[in-house]
């Protein structure tokens, strides 16, 4: 195995060759006071999986959620992460996507969660109140393996260990077979919608200071 093999072994060979992954490119500020950075980003698959940890369902679910949702609020293709805040379920790789994706972050209060089942984000641009909303068709992702995940909670540990491979498998060949050689459009709708951001109930907000001064000159 060369050093290359070896460091991609969380990259699958149909992740790498998937044909329609989208590209995320973004504008951030160029330092912790400012101002905007002339240059741009681009954001692969790849890098969402070393900051969320792994290349899931709905990590690639996400992204092609996100895509459709800031190509919506960005017809220019550029993204600016100093101007988002989004909710999504509060699933691990949702939220961490949508983080990554669109700047917004508890801490700030840009980002928070809502107990509704599904995919789907909420995206707003903070400056203009633009909102939209994005959801994942009912049905494209299996009831077969929701059902697998939800009874991983009440089997024995040894019947857990089988099913753990089992679930894994079945997320892998579903990504194979039907979300990599989908478009996002496919499956994702997007609308705008009309919404009021609500405060974000966590006492140690604090305010994101590089993006004070983005538009100094
Ligand atoms: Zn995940």
């Amino acid at each position: 195995m060369t050093q290359m093999d070896d460091e991609l072994w969380y990259w699958s060979v149909d992740a790498q060759t998937a044909p329609y992954l989208p590209v995320f490119q973004v504008r951030d500020t160029e330092s912790s006071h400012g101002r905007y950075a002339k240059g741009i980003k681009q954001i692969h698959g790849i890098d969402l999986v070393r900051f969320h940890g792994h290349a899931c369902d709905g990590l690639f679910r996400g992204m092609y959620a996100m895509s459709l949702a800031l190509q919506f609020l960005f017809p220019d293709g550029v993204v600016d992460r100093t101007d988002l805040r989004f909710l999504s379920r509060n699933s691990p790789c949702l939220g961490d996507v949508g983080a990554y994706l669109t700047g917004g972050r508890v801490r700030f209060g840009t980002q928070d969660v809502r107990n509704r089942p599904g995919v789907w984000y909420i995206v707003q641009r903070v400056s203009t109140g633009k909102t939209v909303e994005v959801v994942e068709e009912e049905g494209f992702f299996p009831h077969e393996i929701m059902d697998m995940e939800a009874r991983l909670s009440h089997i024995s540990q040894q019947e857990k260990s089988e099913a753990v491979t089992t679930l894994k498998q079945m997320q892998e060949d579903w990504l194979r077979n039907s979300l990599f050689p989908s478009h996002p459009e496919e499956h994702y709708m997007v609308q705008e919608i009309d919404f009021v951001w609500e405060d974000v109930p966590y006492s140690h907000k604090g305010t994101r200071t590089d993006v004070l001064y983005k538009d100094v000159p």
